[in-house]
């Protein structure tokens, strides 16, 4: 067993590497199998045998609760721990148990503060969008605050009525419209949190060498909340970055005391040097602007809640549930568990038709975490050939011009042929 470590914020990938699995539940069973033979066949061939991976699976969900009665194991917690990366296709959520989402506990337990979800369009792709290749995005979505949190209590309860107490008696609000009626939430947003989350996009975005880094958020309403994220993002990207950024912040303050020309000269100068931009912009008007001007837009940072609309918008502008991929990630300790974002697709399960694309980009994205860029790119062109071919799985080929449906297997076929592998 070969273990990753990290040291002084680095990570020291051995040749061979272990990676944990959890199979997943539904058609887990048949896309992670196919994702490892993929990815096997790809390390071979980047390396020709001096890399490689050593697949360990560990248990959760259905599958763990049918053998062993736990939906997540605390031995499988303890073996993320300790080989800090990990692979997981979808898992069933228990319906009544102790658990709310083994996908939460996962994140909580291990502090994934990053879920972190790149977009972008697969030529021959079929898009709902006139212009899908100019969609490539990544996102990193805050996974531990805001009003995700679970902080709520549901109306009629002794606990919401005691939150509604204190808020009319000792806070003196006043506006609550239908007071005895309502269920509360709170939407904890913190500096540290904002912080973390802010400095790993941003690091992220100076090491790939892209153009934007844009802060979203509803600042305009939500003002300590989502206004703090933003101005405690620009504060940070100032006070960190220094001159490796130019924000909009300092765009406006050239602009109030020089006029708009030296700050337009000031941010056409930024581009030209090669610094980060870091902008922001209000939820609802980057939603209506992914469709008109995407092209505008690279990094993004934005909380839980916007998060989570926006990873699902965008994956619908590339092609959708079965090839969006991501990952969680703590850059603090290393932790990162990568995982399909779909889930178990009971309708399809067992007949051979998932498609595993979702899983795969994952996998990708490990790839790259440990550095092994060879071996992602062997998949990626790979998947871009099958695709501009119209060589799909049934729920993306339905939509191509002259497409070819292929089952789980024979798509994973195709794709070890096109990296001229030898097919198990
Ligand atoms: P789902 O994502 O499983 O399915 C929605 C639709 O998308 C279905 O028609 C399905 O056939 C299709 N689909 C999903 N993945 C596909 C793939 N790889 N290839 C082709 N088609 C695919 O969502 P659901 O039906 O709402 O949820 C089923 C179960 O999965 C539930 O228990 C839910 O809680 C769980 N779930 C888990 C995760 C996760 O583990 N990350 C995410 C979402 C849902």
């Amino acid at each position: 067993m070969s273990k990753l470590s990290f040291e002084n914020g680095k990570m020291i990938v051995p040749s061979c590497v272990t990676v944990p699995y959890i199979t997943g539940d539904g058609v887990g069973a048949e896309i992670t199998p196919v994702c490892q033979a993929v990815v096997d066949a790809a390390v071979k061939k980047a390396y020709a045998g001096e890399r490689s991976i050593e697949w360990k699976e560990v248990m959760a969900g259905e599958r763990s609760f049918n053998m062993n009665g736990e939906w997540l194991p605390e031995a499988t917690l303890e073996t993320f721990r300790e080989y800090l990366i990990g692979i997981k296709g979808p898992l069933t959520t228990p319906v009544g148990g102790g658990i709310r989402s083994l996908n939460v506990a996962l994140r909580q337990t291990l502090d994934l503060y990053v879920c972190q979800r790149p977009v972008r369009w697969f030529k021959g792709v079929e898009s709902p969008v006139k212009e899908p290749q100019k969609v490539n995005m990544v996102v990193f979505r805050e996974n531990t605050e805001d009003i995700y949190a679970g902080i709520e209590w549901k109306c009629g309860t002794p606990e919401a009525e005691k939150f509604l107490h204190f808020l009319q008696d000792e806070m003196n609000v006043q506006k609550i419209r239908f007071p005895e009626t309502s269920s509360f939430g709170v939407k904890p947003v913190s500096v540290e949190g904002t912080e973390r989350l802010v400095r790993s996009a941003i690091e992220y975005a100076l090491e790939n060498e892209l153009p934007v880094l844009t802060l979203v958020h509803k600042g305009n309403i939500m003002k300590f909340t989502e206004g703090g994220f933003k101005l405690w993002g620009y504060a940070l990207a100032e006070n960190e970055f220094g001159n490796r950024v130019f924000t909009m912040m300092q765009y406006n303050e050239l602009a109030k005391e020089r006029g708009k020309i030296v700050a337009d000269e000031a941010l056409a100068l930024a581009r030209q040097e090669g610094r980060l931009v870091v902008n922001d912009v209000i939820a609802d008007a980057f939603l209506q602007n992914t469709l008109l001007k995407p092209e505008a837009y690279s990094v993004i940072a934005t909380l839980n809640l916007n998060g989570d609309y926006i990873s699902d918008q965008l994956a619908a502008m590339v092609g959708g549930i079965g090839i969006a991929p991501g990952a969680n990630i703590n850059y603090r300790t290393g932790h990162a568990i990568f995982e399909a974002t779909h889930g178990t697709a009971p309708d399809i399960a067992g007949e051979n038709q998932a498609n595993p694309s979702s899983l795969l980009l994952s996998a990708v994205m490990m790839l790259e975490y440990l550095g092994w860029n060879e071996a992602a790119k062997q998949i990626t062109t790979a998947m871009e050939n099958c695709f501009e071919a119209g060589k799909a799985t049934i729920d993306l080929a339905r939509f191509m011009a002259g497409g070819k449906s292929l089952s789980t297997t024979e798509f994973r076929d195709e794709l070890i042929r096109e990296m001229g592998g030898p097919i198990k």
